[in-house]
């Protein structure tokens, strides 16, 4: 066993589900060798969302400079100067759109799964996340179209940015007896260093 494993949570989010997209993005992660080893289909109650997604300052922030990075670096004007009321309204859109129908949860493992799986997912702007991503595949939409119609962006997927946000997040969706512990055979032919050497 590798003992650097980590873990990181994904939501498949309503529009993922709703276009058809849970196989392609499962295949995803099983074809980079990750192991799931939980997974389900929820619908989203508000507590879950509310404490998935907490509306702290930096996170607010976080959102806001991000939306702001993008538009300054094409030239246009940002309209919003309260980050605090644009991270407000961006977590109430969250929370309509994701009670608003069933999702997908899940929790892979993996040597550094939380950055390669966000390698995988792709930029949070789908118009600017790049080819071969899920997001810059499976979706075109775009920060000005999203804000001018008052919702979050149909970015299709949620993945963990750091392991602690994992660690957190995964309580959030899955009890510790729904996280199974298994043999498969990826934790051999990637970790173990034995594997497929020559005999002596
Ligand atoms: P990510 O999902 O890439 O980690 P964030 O944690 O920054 O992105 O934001 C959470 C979710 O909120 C995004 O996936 C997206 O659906 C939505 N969102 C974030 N920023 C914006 C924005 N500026 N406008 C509309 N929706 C946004």
């Amino acid at each position: 066993m590798n003992p650097n494993v980590q873990r990181s949570l994904i939501l498949i989010k309503p529009d993922g589900v709703q276009r058809g997209h849970i196989g392609d993005i499962i295949g995803r992660f099983e074809r980079a060798g990750l192991k799931l080893v939980a997974i389900k289909m929820v619908h989203p109650a508000v507590e879950d969302v509310d404490k998935h997604y907490a509306l702290t300052e930096e996170w607010m922030l976080a959102v806001y400079e991000k939306a702001k990075a993008k538009h300054d670096a094409e030239g246009k004007p940002f309209p919003h100067v309260d980050h605090v009321s644009y991270g407000t309204a961006i977590k109430n859109g969250l929370m309509d759109f994701l009670v608003s129908a069933p999702i997908i949860a899940m929790v892979w493992e993996g040597e550094g799964v939380v950055s390669i799986v966000r390698k995988l997912v792709g930029a949070t702007e789908p118009a600017s996340a790049v080819p071969g991503t899920i997001r810059g595949d499976l979706s075109h939409d775009n920060y000005a179209l999203a804000n001018a119609q008052n919702r979050p962006l149909r970015n299709l997927i949620h993945a963990s940015g750091t392991n602690d946000e994992a660690e957190q997040e995964i309580t959030v969706w899955f009890t510790d007896v729904e996280l199974q512990k298994y043999e498969h055979v990826n934790d051999r032919v990637q970790y173990d260093p034995s594997w497929f050497l020559p005999k002596a």
